[in-house]
């Protein structure tokens, strides 16, 4: 029997998992993708290297003690005033945490539904069939999945889930090389655009350029991700060898009015041994085209903590 199964080996689940392991607390994680990092991931071309989703992040992840830990003190370059992004990509961040996790790890498995068994223990069934039991678990993925999960265990938490909206922003990367590029006009139909000459990520002379642009209906259908591409090559007339979309992309977290009061109303309706954590259950909103990863790495280390009470008083009412 474990003591937490960890859901979802994204940012958020295996910053939770690198906790648990500094706490000495036995988890399992279950991954249902091939790779760790869940919506972050980085492509190498040539010297060039483009990121997924999260590519300028929130300076405060450069101070965070974590960066330190993990021995990437110097990963980082500055983007602008308020935002940093890692030299080879954000994946670096994913591949140092996944190097000091040394517990066992369910790679290819979804998990399907969980609730309560008889003895007390939590249930996690797997897709194929398997039930495992666990005294705690930390759910570290996207409401969209665990929308799912609750139903028929807890589902006042379905309902209160079924509601959130995804954001049909969609990014491509870009690696511009300075002759071509013919004027400093930003793309219209860009919500955001970083760009970055910094050589650690693209070769000298040329630029990187993250284009943030928002398409109604099925933003992360490949249709979608072609048609962003084809409006920045064909607006500035470039040259395609260097452009990429992430056909495999995740919708981005959007946040409704009433989200802070939806966020209480499904921490109370939570067992105190199961914590919900990612960018979807956040209680502020995020700022457009920066991703805030240090929150998701407080989310993970306060689950961790949160699963170490927990255990602990469980232990102390069985010894009584
Ligand atoms: C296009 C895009 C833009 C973004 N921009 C921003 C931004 O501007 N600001 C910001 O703050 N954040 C942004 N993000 C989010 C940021 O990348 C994430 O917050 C960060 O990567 C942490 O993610 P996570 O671990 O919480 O979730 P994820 O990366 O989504 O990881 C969840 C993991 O759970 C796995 N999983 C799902 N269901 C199951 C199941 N049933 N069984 C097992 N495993 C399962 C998934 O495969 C995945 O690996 C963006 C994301 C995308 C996709």
């Amino acid at each position: 029997m474990r003591d937490v199964v960890i859901v979802g080996g994204g940012l958020t689940g295996l910053a939770a998992a690198y906790e648990l392991e500094k706490q000495q607390i036995p988890y399992t994680l279950i991954e249902v993708k091939r790779r760790l990092g869940g919506s972050i991931q980085t492509l190498r071309q040539d010297n060039r290297v483009l990121d997924g989703a999260a590519f300028a992040i929130t300076s405060e992840l450069q101070q965070h003690p974590f960066m330190a830990e993990l021995g990437l003190t110097d990963a980082l370059f500055s983007l602008s005033d308020e935002a940093v992004a890692f030299k080879n990509g954000t994946e670096t961040l994913i591949q140092a945490l996944a190097e000091k996790l040394t517990a066992p790890r369910m790679m290819r498995m979804a998990v399907s539904s969980i609730g309560e068994l008889e003895n007390g223990h939590f249930g996690i069934c797997l897709e194929n069939g398997l039930l495992l039991d666990a005294k705690a678990m930390i759910l570290a993925l996207p409401a969209r999945y665990a929308e799912r999960l609750f139903y028929g265990y807890i589902t006042p938490i379905t309902e209160l889930l079924l509601p959130y909206k995804y954001d049909t922003l969609v990014r491509a990367s870009v690696a511009i090389a300075l002759d071509d590029w013919r004027d400093s006009i930003t793309l219209p139909e860009a919500v955001f655009t970083h760009t970055t000459f910094d050589e650690t990520r693209i070769p000298a002379g040329n630029m990187l350029k993250q284009f943030g642009i928002r398409y109604e209906g099925a933003a992360t259908q490949p249709e979608t991700m072609l048609k962003l591409v084809d409006s920045v090559l064909r607006y500035y007339a470039l040259r395609s060898q260097y452009t990429h979309y992430w056909a495999e992309a995740d919708p981005l977290s959007c946040y409704a009015a009433d989200h802070t009061q939806t966020m209480i109303a499904i921490r109370e309706l939570l067992p105190a041994g199961i914590a919900l954590i990612g960018s979807d259950y956040t209680l502020s909103p995020p700022r457009l085209g920066l991703a805030n990863l240090a929150d998701r790495i407080n989310q993970g280390i306060q689950a961790a903590h949160q699963m170490k009470t927990f255990l602990q008083n469980r232990q102390q009412n069985r010894d009584r």
